[in-house]
């Protein structure tokens, strides 16, 4: 709707002045490129300004040098390196890697990564967590989720979409997509320290919940189909458990988290930072220098 414009008096006799128009606000994906180096926001981002806005400063405006990356962080980017070969071989055709191919991949995967020096755990070091991986991916291998049961239909499918109005594209990374009968499903891999239950399924939910959102062009393509969101979790016990979990998306649940990136994206907008201390933060931030010398 147009508001109605106040005419100044005839009878004001002064020069007719004009009104400025109202700057037109800069799209927001190019703003999210001025603002952030990149012409998206991805869950990562979303999630990084939540816990805490000054490292989202260090992380995404001002690209700060990492001081340190800890073992856990490699450690799951390898093994999802390891797991991810496995999937590429099975969509091109080929039989399933073996685990030598497999541990490999780790391997490659973790100098990749092990670019700054790596901060391990107490009890750990970078043998004990190749033992563990080897266990891990043995583990995955002789589980039933490393077989196929549904068409496969991406692996690390990059997908990225504007669905909320006034932010900018989200951009999200699919581990594996899969078309059933009935449904769409998309599956993301994590490393747990212990078996899921219901309360780390539903704190996990928001980033699917997008990406669900992101595929609905595609699931309308095969027939309006649902989505399913879905997660395999490989236990880093010594006993490694493999399990599939999973969730049909509740439509309060997708409005709720739209709602909550947008009230994030108006927060990233002001620019307005400051630090969250917390155990939980904290110890794994890799600015932690940059922060105790940081002045607004
Ligand atoms: S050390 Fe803690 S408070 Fe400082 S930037 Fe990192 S997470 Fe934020």
């Amino acid at each position: 709707m147009i508001a109605p414009t106040a005419a100044a008096p005839a009878s004001a006799g002064r020069a007719a002045t004009h009104h400025k128009q109202p700057k037109p606000s800069p799209d927001p994906t190019q703003l999210a490129l001025e603002l952030t180096g990149r012409n998206y926001l991805s869950h990562s981002a979303i999630t990084t300004f939540m816990k805490c806005p000054l490292r989202f400063q260090f992380s995404y405006r001002q690209d700060l040098p990492r001081e340190f990356v800890s073992s856990s962080l490699i450690f799951g980017a390898s093994i999802h390196a390891a797991i991810e070969l496995h999937y590429r071989e099975l969509f091109e055709g080929q039989p399933s890697p073996s685990h030598e191919a497999l541990m490999e991949r780790y391997e490659q995967a973790w100098q990749k990564e092990a670019t700054l020096p790596v901060r391990f755990g107490k009890t750990e070091t970078q043998d004990s967590l190749k033992d563990l991986a080897a266990r891990m991916l043995k583990a995955f291998q002789d589980s039933e989720l490393s077989k196929l049961d549904s068409q496969l239909l991406g692996v690390e499918e990059e997908v990225r979409g504007r669905i909320i109005p006034g932010c900018p594209d989200i951009l999200g990374r699919l581990d594996l997509m899969l078309l059933a009968k009935d449904r769409l499903r998309i599956i993301d891999f994590k490393t747990s320290r212990s078996a899921w239950n219901e309360d780390q399924m539903q704190a996990s939910a928001p980033q699917l919940l997008l990406y669900c959102e992101l595929v609905k062009p595609l699931a309308q393509e095969f027939g309006d189909l649902p989505v399913s969101i879905e997660w395999i979790i490989l236990t880093k016990t010594k006993s490694p458990s493999v399990t599939l979990h999973s969730l049909s998306p509740d439509p309060v649940a997708i409005h709720r988290i739209k709602r909550t990136v947008r009230s994030v994206w108006s927060a990233i907008k002001t620019g307005h930072t400051y630090p969250v201390p917390s155990s939980m933060n904290c110890s794994s931030c890799p600015f932690q220098n940059a922060c105790r010398q940081w002045e607004d």
